[in-house]
């Protein structure tokens, strides 16, 4: 979940991560949430989803997404976008990647599984270890 006061600077521009004044301690865990800015950035919901899909939805997906958002693709761009790390966020920013309209994704990793999880989604994958 991303807390935001929604009137800084970062949470202007839509960057509630970022915002600093509703986590000035942000190292620390807790075991109860209070939850302040509620009214900015939550969202209900729906019946029939369950928890894990409920946190794919809230972090994983939109992580990545904007990592892609970033690269300012678009289709008429062909632009190539190389992603460091392919494990859940990595593979959602290919995915974005491509939704955008990237022309080619490069995916970069150093665990098997990834890489082959990054090729099966359309990137060319690097083996970061063949790079040393
Ligand atoms: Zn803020």
């Amino acid at each position: 979940m991303t807390i935001s006061c929604g009137e800084c600077r970062q949470g202007k521009w839509g960057n509630w991560n970022c915002c600093a004044r509703t986590n000035p301690n942000g190292r620390e865990q807790a075991e109860y949430l209070r939850v302040p800015y509620a009214d900015v950035g939550l969202i209900v919901i729906p019946d029939g989803l369950d928890d894990e899909q409920v946190i794919f939805l809230s972090d994983i997906l939109p992580t990545g997404c904007q990592a892609a958002e970033y690269c300012e693709i678009t289709p008429e761009a062909e632009k190539t976008i190389a992603v460091w790390g392919c494990g859940p966020v990595g593979v959602m920013a290919i995915r974005s990647c491509f939704l955008l309209g990237a022309k080619r994704v490069i995916a970069i990793d150093e665990v098997p599984e990834r890489l082959a999880l990054a090729h099966a989604r359309g990137a060319e994958t690097i083996d970061r270890c063949v790079l040393n």
